[in-house]
Parts: structure tokens; sequence; C-alpha cells
């Protein structure tokens, strides 16, 4: 059974980020604020996201607008956003692969339910992969540092005689599935975009180390 994470590693997580930027600027000209292209200059220019907000608010503070423009709003719009993201075609050609071979697909990810099930509808991920097969941190009630994930999925497919998880991040996402014996695949990040670095830790046989990297998702149809 192959096991994919979903951010960064089906999708390019920068693409939902500047969604939700999107996002944010339309409602700051919905509130009175600012017209929307000049609230995503404002986010984008700022040195991160969250001096980007505090500047919106700053200036929606000051601004007669006609409904209160805070940090809390920014973030619900945000997180709970519709997401305009799309499947890249490497991750549509392997899936399409593997399901037509007929191999049973899940997914592990982190995040807040809402968020996450909304980047799996935009991403049209359920055409792939059951509900059942689809664990979320929030849902589950503990994220990729601790086993609970894992081992449900294990127990919910215990027929399967191997498990492999395909992510990006070696601060979680391979000791625990290495512990439990799975395989683990860690797609690099070629254009060095993701949110989260590479940092592979430096002992060797470390199980926070993939034990395969691969460069495009395609390389899975002949590593599985
Ligand atoms: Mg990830």
């Amino acid at each position: 059974m192959i096991i994919f994470d979903l951010d960064d590693t089906l999708y390019k997580e920068f693409t939902y980020v500047d969604s939700g930027l999107k996002a944010v600027a339309a409602d700051a000209e919905e509130a009175g604020v600012m017209p929307a292209s000049d609230a995503y200059a404002l986010i984008k220019n700022a040195p991160d996201v969250a001096s980007g907000f505090d500047r919106l608010a700053a200036i929606a503070l000051e601004s007669e607008t006609y409904e209160l423009f805070d940090i809390q709003r920014m973030l619900a719009v945000y997180r709970y956003h519709i997401p305009e993201i799309s499947l890249p075609s490497d991750s549509k050609k392997i899936l399409d692969h593997l399901k037509e071979a007929q191999v049973n697909m899940g997914m592990i990810t982190d995040g807040r339910s809402q968020t996450q099930r909304a980047k799996i509808m935009a991403l049209g991920l359920d055409a792939y992969i059951p509900a059942d097969k689809i664990l979320i941190s929030e849902e589950v009630g503990t994220d990729k540092h601790w086993p609970t994930a894992f081992e449900l999925m294990m127990k919910r497919n215990s027929s399967e005689s191997s498990f492999t998880y395909i992510g990006d991040n070696p601060e979680k996402d391979f000791y625990w599935p290495n512990k439990l014996g799975w395989k683990t695949i860690m797609l690099i990040d070629k254009d060095r975009v993701n949110i989260h670095p590479q940092d592979l830790n430096e002992i060797t046989g470390s199980l926070y180390n993939p034990q395969f990297t691969i460069d495009s998702l395609l390389e899975l149809s002949s590593i599985v």
C-alpha cells in the first residue's frame, strides 16, 4: 500500500499560501480597507506573512472600514478559503498509474481538518484515495510526531503486506514509518520552494531520514 503526504508532496504548498493571500486580499477590499491588488502587494512585499497581516490590520484600524478587519478575521479567511490550487501533472500521472494498477492508496497529512479537506477537494484527490484512508492530524488527534496515524493506517488495512510512505519533511515524515517497518521515500525539493527545509539528519541510519529519495513522483512507478 502506498501512503502519501499532501503538502509539498502531491502539490507545492506555496501555491496554497498564495491562494490564501489572494483570499485575504479580496476580503480586505470587501471590508473597505483597500483594493485587493494593493492588499495583496502589501502582504507579498512584507518580510513574512505574519508581518504582512499585522501591517494590514494596523491600516484597517486607522481607516474607517465597514467591518472589523483584524488578524483573527484574516487567519479565518486564510484557513477556510476555497483554495485555487491544481494537481501537478507528475502527481496526476502517478496517481492515474497507481489507480490503473489497482494499488491501494492512502494519505497521512498534518493540519486542520477543514483546511486539508478543502485542499484535497480542490486537487481532486478524493477520486484516487477513499475517505477512510485519508488521515488528517486534527481528526486523528496527534500529528506525525506520534505513531497514531501510521498505526491507524496499518490497522485499517491489515491485509496489506507492505506500507510505503512518500513525504518531503525529514523532521517528521519518516521517523515513525521507519520505526514501524514501512518503506520511506522522500521527494526531493529540486526547485527549493518547499515550506519546510529538507535537512537530513547527519547520523547515518537515523530513523529521521528516508530510505530512498526521488526527484519526481514518476519514479515511483519503477520503485513500487
Ligand atoms: Mg509535506
